[in-house]
């Protein structure tokens, strides 16, 4: 349920409200918007009722929460949360775009690539340390020693990083380096990640699992929210279908239905979307024009010798067109990009 504090209501009626929430073993998510502040209760609701707490000091309303994801939803927070690290910021108006490479692979690879797509115009950078790959036999990733490469392209150019974690026992040292920690497609319905990055306060990029619903996303990033971490995005990074043209489908319809129901911004990631470099820039200008908060694209030095994810990635020169196109789709919808 949602309680809605009136507009007068003393930090102390807050408070008691909290403390009386917790008292029925619920727990009480504040969320101070422009024109009102609310308490999400979660949990349990079965006994809420006997709490009444419509009759507290302070409370102009009590409304049940419809939909089943709950903190994320806009009913609990109109206003759209706005997800910011450095100079990468996500929401709000402000289209953040984060490249760079699949996979950490040296010093000079990370930092040339970080330098470059800076100049074209991104404010993240990418590149996983701890790969997940679908055979055990491929490359699995530089673990902590990319952690170290990107953290050495971060002070090369002030790029927020972005990188993944794939373990929950790995997000303290993940989090020592990233500026972002990237949920992949294959962890989005590991819950004991999805707690472990929840009680951190780092940024979240939690993508779509290729055969997940829009709704079971939802309900993955509430992991995160009631965990206490409220610096989440949403990524639509492709589904699994019948179709073979394309690696992935890339259902850009959830960009704008996303929208409807959640706070959350939402990126949209073109390469795996697509796995065909020839399409990225057709999509990230799509996906810039269905409403897109963010785009998060593979781009190399030399995308041939890309250890992963080679086919989908797309050269320098290639991103600063795919940005030139995306900055003018974005201002004929009056939003900034980078
Ligand atoms: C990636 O970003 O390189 C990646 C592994 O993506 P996904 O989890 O979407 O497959
Ligand atoms: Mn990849």
């Amino acid at each position: 349920m949602i309680i809605v504090m009136q507009a007068g209501a003393s930090r102390a009626d807050l408070d008691h409200v909290v403390s009386r929430v917790e008292g029925l073993g619920l727990r009480p998510h504040v969320i101070v918007g422009t024109e009102r502040t609310v308490v999400a209760v979660v949990g349990d609701e079965r006994n809420a009722a006997a709490g009444g707490m419509e009759s507290l000091p302070g409370v102009a309303s009590v409304l049940p929460i419809l939909a089943p994801y709950k903190v994320a939803s806009r009913e609990v927070q109109p206003e759209p949360t706005i997800v910011r690290s450095g100079p990468l910021v996500v929401g709000g108006g402000r289209i953040g775009v984060i490249a760079g490479p699949c996979s950490v692979e040296s010093r000079e690879q990370i930092v040339a690539t970080a330098r470059a797509v800076k100049e074209a115009g991104a404010t993240g950078l990418r590149g996983g340390a701890f790969k997940p790959r679908t055979s055990p036999y491929s490359f699995q990733g530089m673990k902590e020693k990319g952690l170290e490469l990107l953290a050495e392209a971060r002070e090369a150019t002030g790029l927020a990083v972005v990188t993944e974690v794939v373990a929950p026992e790995d997000v303290p040292l993940v989090a020592r380096y990233a500026d972002v920690l990237q949920v992949g497609a294959r962890n989005m319905q590991n819950y004991r990640l999805l707690e472990a990055v929840g009680r951190t306060q780092v940024p979240v990029l939690l993508k779509r699992g290729p055969a997940a619903t829009v709704e079971e996303l939802l309900l993955a990033a509430e992991y995160i929210l009631d965990a206490g971490n409220r610096q989440v995005m949403l990524c639509e990074r492709g589904i699994r279908t019948f179709e073979s043209h394309t690696r992935f489908t890339l259902p850009l319809a959830t960009v704008p239905w996303l929208h409807q129901r959640t706070h959350l911004p939402v990126v949209v990631d073109p390469s795996h979307g697509t796995g065909h470099a020839n399409l990225v820039e057709s999509m990230a200008a799509a996906s810039v024009a269905a409403g897109a908060d963010g785009l998060i694209v593979e781009v190399h030095p030399d995308p041939k010798a890309a250890t992963s994810d080679a086919a989908q990635t797309i050269d320098l020169p290639a991103f600063t067109r795919m940005m030139d196109v995306c900055r003018r789709v974005a201002a004929a919808l009056g939003r900034d990009i980078g």
